[in-house]
C-alpha cells in the first residue's frame, strides 16, 4: 500500500468530519465473538462465511473485528459515554474472504458513529459529510445510493411477502439464496449473481411495506436532500449486508472503472435498536463505514510529490560540512538526507531518486573554495551554482514556484 496516499486520504477524512464535530475513538481490534453474533447478525454472509475467529489461552471466543460499530457501540456502554456523542475511527477490519482487488482479507475503514440522534436531520448530515469527503478528495464519480429498510413493524408483511416471491421462483435462485431464504429473506438482495438481481427486480422492496412512522422519516430525508442540493439515487434494491440496520440505509458507490465489481467505497445507515440489543437504554444511532483501499484504487495511482533535498559530500572530507548543511536545511523546514560516505555520486544520484528527492546538492573540492553549491534539480533536470549563503532562500524560492 502507497502510504503517503493513505495518509492523504485519512487527512482528508479527518479534515472533512472535523466539520461535523467529530471525535476520535480507538477501539480494540478484538472483541469476544458474541458481541458480533449479536449485533453484525447471525445471517450475515460476514458472520456466517468470514469471521477470524479463535479461542484463546484463557479460553475465551474471540474475533478479529471485521467491522468498527459494536465495538463502539459496546464502549460508548461500557463507559457510559454521555449521550448524544458523534464519534469517529480509522483502523484494520479482517473478513476470511477471497482475496481479489479491492477485496482483502485484512483492510482499513474509516468509521463514523453518531449514537443518540434520531434524525432524520443527522442522516442527511451523514450522507452529506461523506459526498463532502469524496468531493474534497476529488473523487468526482461516486454515486450516493440510498434507500430506507424499515423497522422490525413493518418487516414481518414484507418477509412474508418475499418469502412468497422467492418460493414461486425457488429453481431460478442460487443456492445462496436459497439458504438466505430460510435464515433471512432480505438478505438476497445482497447477492452479486447477475441472474439472481436481474429476478429480484420485481421482488417486494422493503421500501414499499414501510410503517407510518419510517415513511414519514424517509420521506423527511428524501425532502431534506433535495432541499440541499445533495445529489443522491433512491435505489429500493440496496439493503445492505448487516442485520442491524434499520431506516435509512445508504451507500457510496464509484463508477470508475479501475474498481470493476468492487465499486462500493462505502455505505452505512441507521440503528436504532442496537444500543438496546447490547442491554442498554432505546438509543437512535447512525453510521457509515468506508473502505480506504477501495478509495485509493478509486483515486487511481497517486503523483509522485518530489520534496527532499539529497546532500552528496564528494570527499570524506566533506562530510562534516555536508551535515552542516544537512542540520540547516531541516532547521528551515526543508526535508533533507545525506549520501553515506561509501557510495559515491553515481549511486548516490540513484538513491536520490529513489527516494523521489527533488533536488541533490553536490560539494566537491571545488565547491568549498569557490563557496558555492551545485544544485541539481531531478524533476526539471537542470543544474546550477547556488552561493552558499543563498542556499535556503534559492531552495525555498523553488518551492513556492
Ligand atoms: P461494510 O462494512 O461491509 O459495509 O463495508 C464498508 C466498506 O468497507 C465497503 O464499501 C468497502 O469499501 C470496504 N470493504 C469491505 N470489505 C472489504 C474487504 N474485504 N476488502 C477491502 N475493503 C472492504
Amino acid at each position: 500500500m502507497q502510504s503517503g496516499q493513505k495518509h492523504l486520504v485519512e487527512t482528508r477524512f479527518r479534515e472533512t468530519i472535523g466539520l461535523y464535530g467529530f471525535s476520535e475513538i480507538v477501539s480494540p481490534t478484538f472483541e469476544h465473538t458474541e458481541l458480533f453474533l449479536r449485533s453484525t447478525g447471525l445471517t450475515t454472509d460476514i458472520i456466517t462465511k468470514q469471521i477470524y475467529q479463535f479461542i484463546d489461552k484463557g479460553g475465551r471466543d474471540i474475533t478479529l473485528r471485521p467491522e468498527g460499530t459494536p465495538g463502539i457501540v459496546r464502549a460508548v456502554l461500557q463507559y457510559n459515554i454521555k449521550l448524544p456523542v458523534r464519534l469517529f475511527y480509522i483502523g484494520q477490519m479482517f473478513r476470511y474472504e477471497r482475496p481479489q482487488k479491492g477485496r482483502y482479507r485484512e483492510f482499513f475503514q474509516l468509521g463514523v458513529e453518531a449514537v443518540g440522534e434520531p434524525g432524520p436531520d443527522i442522516d442527511v448530515e451523514i450522507i452529506e459529510m461523506g459526498s463532502r469527503f469524496f468531493t474534497n478528495l476529488g473523487l468526482k464519480d461516486v454515486i450516493t445510493k440510498v434507500n430506507s429498510v424499515g423497522c422490525p413493524i413493518c418487516r414481518p408483511k414484507h418477509r412474508t411477502e418475499l418469502s412468497l416471491f422467492l418460493e414461486r421462483n425457488n429453481d431460478k435462485i442460487c443456492n445462496d439464496c436459497k439458504e438466505r431464504a430460510a435464515r433471512n429473506p432480505l438478505r438476497i438482495f445482497d447477492c452479486k449473481e447477475t441472474s439472481c438481481q436481474e429476478l429480484y427486480q420485481n421482488a417486494p422492496k422493503i421500501a414499499d411495506y414501510l410503517c407510518f412512522d419510517c415513511q414519514q422519516h424517509f420521506q423527511s430525508v428524501l425532502n431534506e436532500l433535495v432541499e440541499r442540493k445533495i445529489p443522491f439515487e433512491l435505489n429500493k434494491l440496496m439493503v445492505r449486508g448487516l442485520d442491524y440496520y434499520t431506516r435509512t440505509a445508504f451507500e457510496f458507490v464509484s463508477s470508475s472503472s479501475d474498481l470493476g465489481a468492487q465499486d462500493s467505497l462505502g455505505g452505512g445507515g441507521r440503528y436504532d435498536n442496537l444500543v438496546e440489543d447490547f442491554g442498554g437504554p432505546k438509543t437512535p444511532a447512525i453510521g457509515f463505514a468506508l473502505g480506504i483501499e477501495r478509495i485509493m484504487l478509486a483515486l487511481g495511482a497517486p503523483v509522485q510529490v518530489r520534496k527532499a533535498v539529497y546532500i552528496i559530500p564528494l570527499d570524506p572530507s566533506i562530510q562534516k560540512q555536508g551535515k552542516e548543511l544537512l542540520n540547516l536545511l531541516r532547521n528551515a523546514n526543508i526535508p533533507a538526507l545525506i549520501n553515506n560516505p561509501d557510495k559515491n555520486l553515481r549511486a548516490g544520484l540513484g538513491i536520490a531518486d529513489n527516494l523521489a528527492c527533488e533536488y541533490v546538492i553536490i560539494i566537491g573540492s571545488e565547491e568549498v573554495k569557490k563557496q558555492i553549491y551545485t544544485v541539481k534539480n531531478l524533476v526539471k533536470r537542470t543544474q546550477q551554482e547556488v552561493p552558499q549563503d543563498q542556499i535556503i532562500n534559492s531552495l525555498t524560492k523553488k518551492n513556492q514556484s
